[in-house]
């Protein structure tokens, strides 16, 4: 299996090559070069396997460079952080299938694929006798995430910048407990902008990137969207009738990445009714799907922030396949949209759209709502990212369709949403018992570039 860009000048990728390189030379992401099918026999062989078995069963289609017995050995490691013996089990309340994607040690979805990353990194960079500094910017949650997946590993150190006392508490105490060497938390003097925008330009700085072999973890990574495609697959076994083999994903959505996974297990056969992709007020995407029109504007603070963004960076991944893989279309509409921040579709690309997608937007107060009507139905506390996901899919799922909502985030992980839904703090799960009581290790700095550098430089791998 190969893999090319979007933007066609990269090309004839192997899968470990693709992980290491994140974004494409060329400025595009990267995609298999083909989609592999699984048949209705294979499909059927899913059924009854635990996890890390289909995780095997679909990443090994994909990474084709890795040995069998190291792939399974990654898989085997990556799941054995999570606190449930199905990783990602699928609980049914209400009529609807809650897929709990949080049972990392982050308590949300992205442990999922980061767990997988960090392992595959530290695999990638003993083969090539490299090493990696990853640096990135975090307003909260994805900075939790990397800090565990890398934590402890050979041959990399991570530098996670976020807002000094501009994320919950629970926020920074996930990050600042981890105090494994290879862990640097910087709070920097500043905001959310002001960390992305010294990351954006370190980055920027090729000489510099290259004698720090710099890295990165966000969104865009192959093996990001690959270990999530996993979890479709499973959902769809533990939910699926013989004989009533479609089922309904509704996703909470912010950067496009989760969503885009299942439109990948759907074109690789699984067998998907509606991809449902909810949002909240930030409604870039709903109004793509809904209107055919791709326009940013403002982004509104809500109770679900991990989906407050208005360009969602995994987009072009959709669009190639929207133009019918006219890698010269994609690059024109990539500049269109920096230029105008608007790019509108032709009517046959709408109903393409709408064939793939279905979508809503869901309100601040409908969010709450959600949550206070789920508890006092099923007696089931949803954070409320999964809140907009379940409005969104209760609306837009066809009738008598198994319905499966991904729930991305443990509520306890979002206590302040649901005290104001439901007047009650959500139990805390074991890993943040005590976590008040424990070291914490942080740096705090000024928001400027070349302070930051010099840190980076003096702390480097
Ligand atoms: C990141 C995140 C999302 C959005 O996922 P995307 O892949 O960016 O669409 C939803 N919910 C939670 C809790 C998240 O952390």
């Amino acid at each position: 299996m190969h893999y090319r860009s979007t933007r066609g000048e990269t090309r004839g990728i192997a899968f470990k090559d693709a992980v290491m390189m994140g974004l494409a030379a060329d400025g595009g992401l990267l995609l298999p070069e083909t989609i592999p099918a699984f048949s209705a026999e294979e499909l059927a062989q899913l059924v009854d396997m635990p996890y890390a078995d289909l995780a095997y069963a679909v990443m090994s289609r994909f990474a084709t460079d890795i040995p069998a017995s190291d792939l399974k050995d990654l898989i085997d490691r990556s799941y054995a952080t999570f606190d449930h013996p199905e990783v990602t089990p699928v609980v049914h309340h209400d009529g609807v299938h809650v897929l709990e994607l949080f049972h990392g040690p982050t308590l949300a979805f992205k442990d999922v694929a980061l767990q997988f990353l960090g392992n595959l990194f530290e695999y990638l960079l003993k083969q090539s006798g490299r090493r990696m500094n990853i640096l990135g910017a975090t307003s909260g949650d994805t900075g939790s995430a990397a800090i565990y997946g890398v934590r402890g590993k050979d041959n990399i150190n991570i530098f996670i910048l976020h807002p000094h006392k501009r994320v919950s508490p629970i926020q920074e105490l996930q990050m600042t407990t981890v105090t494994d060497a290879n862990v640097y938390n910087l709070a920097i003097r500043g905001t959310f902008d002001d960390g992305q925008r010294i990351v954006k330009e370190i980055f920027g700085d090729a000489a510099f990137k290259s004698e720090h072999s710099l890295g990165a973890v966000n969104s865009i990574n192959w093996a990001r969207i690959l270990a999530q495609i996993v979890y479709y697959f499973y959902a769809w076994a533990r939910v699926r009738k013989p004989g009533r083999e479609k089922v309904a994903f509704a996703v909470p959505t912010g950067n496009f990445g989760d969503i885009f996974a299942g439109y990948m297990a759907k074109r690789m056969g699984l067998p998907v009714d509606r991809l449902i992709l909810a949002t909240n007020e930030n409604n870039i995407l709903s109004r793509f799907v809904e209107e055919g029109v791709y326009a940013s504007s403002d982004v509104h603070e809500t109770w679900s922030p991990s989906m407050d963004i208005q360009v969602a960076s995994n987009f072009e991944r959709y669009l190639f396949y929207l133009c019918g893989e006219d890698c010269d279309r994609v690059v024109q509409a990539m500049a269109e949209f920096r230029r105008s921040g608007r790019l509108s579709f032709t009517g046959a690309e709408r109903e393409t759209i709408r064939s793939d997608f279905r979508s809503r937007a869901v309100s601040n107060s409908e969010t709450l709502e959600q949550i206070t009507q789920f508890y006092r139905q099923a007696d089931y506390i949803l954070d409320p990212h999964t809140a907009v996901g379940v409005k969104a899919g209760r609306d837009l799922a066809a009738p008598e369709m198994p319905l499966v909502c991904l729930s991305t985030a443990h509520p306890a992980k979002f206590g302040d949403a649901v005290q104001k839904a439901i007047g009650i703090d959500p139990p805390r799960p074991a890993s943040l018992e005590g976590i008040e009581e424990q070291e914490q290790r942080m740096e705090v700095i000024e928001a400027d570039t070349e302070t930051i550098k010099a840190y980076l430089a003096s702390k480097a791998i």
